[in-house]
C-alpha cells in the first residue's frame, strides 16, 4: 500500500484531534488506557502534545516484558507528563497464585481469564472511576472482533463511553507517524511480535500468521482478547 503523503498523515492526525476534543466537549473527562503497543505511541504523542486534559494510564500487570517498561521510561522522559501507572491488587495477586500457580494461566481458557481478571481488567476497573469514556487504540484491521467497532460507542461493562480514534488507520500509517516524527516504539516490534502483550503470554509470529496470533496462541482465534474489548457488536448508544 501506498505511504500517505506528509500531508495526509497531518490530516489523519489532525482528525483524530478534532474527534479526541468533539469526545472531550460532548462526553465529559476522558482517560487513555495506554497498551504501549504501535498504536499507543501514536495515540500518546497526540494526547500529550496536543491535549493535555485527557489522562493517561499504564497497566502493569507485573508480566511485562522488560523491553516494555524500558519503553514506559521513555515515554515518561520524552512527554514530561506522567502516564499512571496502575497495578494488580497485591492480595488478589497472591490467592490467585496460590490457587493456581504462577503460571497457571496456561491450563485452562477459565484461569487464563482469572488471571487477566485479575491483573488486568480489575486495575483498568479501579483507573477508570471518575471518567466519562475511556480511548483505546483499537484498528479495524486487527481483528475480525475489531472489524466491527464504532469510533464513539457505550461500554456497558463499565458504564462508561469507549472511544476509538484509529479505527481506520492501517498499521502502515500507524508506522508511517512513527517513523516521520522519530518516536520511541517497543523494539519487539522489529522482532516479528506486532502486538505485544504479557511476556508468557506472547510470542513472535511467523510468516503468513495473523498479526495477533502471537497472543494467547495455544487459544482458538476467538477467544484471544483479554476482556476489554467485547467479541459482540456494540451495545446502542444512549440517548
Ligand atoms: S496476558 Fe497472560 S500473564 Fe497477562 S494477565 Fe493475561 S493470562 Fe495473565
Amino acid at each position: 500500500m501506498a505511504e500517505l503523503t506528509a500531508l495526509g498523515l497531518e490530516r489523519k492526525a489532525a482528525a483524530v484531534h478534532a474527534q479526541l476534543a468533539a469526545a472531550l466537549a460532548r462526553h465529559g473527562r476522558l482517560v487513555y488506557s495506554n497498551s504501549l503497543g504501535a498504536e499507543a505511541i501514536v495515540l500518546t504523542d497526540i494526547i500529550a502534545t496536543q491535549l493535555p486534559e485527557i489522562d493517561m494510564f499504564s497497566i502493569d500487570t507485573g508480566r511485562l516484558y522488560e523491553e516494555t517498561h524500558e519503553l514506559l521510561e521513555k515515554l515518561q522522559r520524552r512527554y514530561r507528563r506522567a502516564i499512571r501507572v496502575v497495578y494488580p491488587d497485591a492480595a488478589a495477586l497472591e490467592r490467585l497464585v496460590a490457587r493456581q500457580g504462577v503460571n497457571g494461566f496456561y491450563h485452562s481458557l477459565e484461569a487464563r481469564l482469572e488471571c487477566c481478571r485479575i491483573r488486568k481488567l480489575e486495575p483498568f476497573k479501579r483507573a477508570i472511576v471518575g471518567y466519562d469514556g475511556w480511548i483505546t487504540g483499537l484498528r479495524r484491521e486487527q481483528s475480525a472482533a475489531r472489524a466491527a467497532a464504532e469510533a464513539v460507542e457505550w461500554d456497558a461493562e463499565h458504564g462508561l463511553y469507549k472511544v476509538s480514534p484509529l479505527l481506520e488507520w492501517t498499521e502502515a500509517e500507524v508506522w508511517q507517524y512513527i517513523r516521520a516524527r522519530r518516536l520511541p516504539y517497543n523494539p519487539l516490534h522489529d522482532r516479528q511480535f506486532p502486538s505485544i502483550g504479557c511476556a508468557p503470554c506472547t510470542r513472535a509470529i511467523q510468516p503468513g500468521e495473523s498479526r495477533r496470533a502471537g497472543r494467547w496462541w495455544w487459544e482458538q482465534p476467538e477467544t484471544r482478547e483479554c476482556g476489554l474489548h467485547p467479541r459482540v457488536p456494540p451495545a446502542a448508544l444512549p440517548a
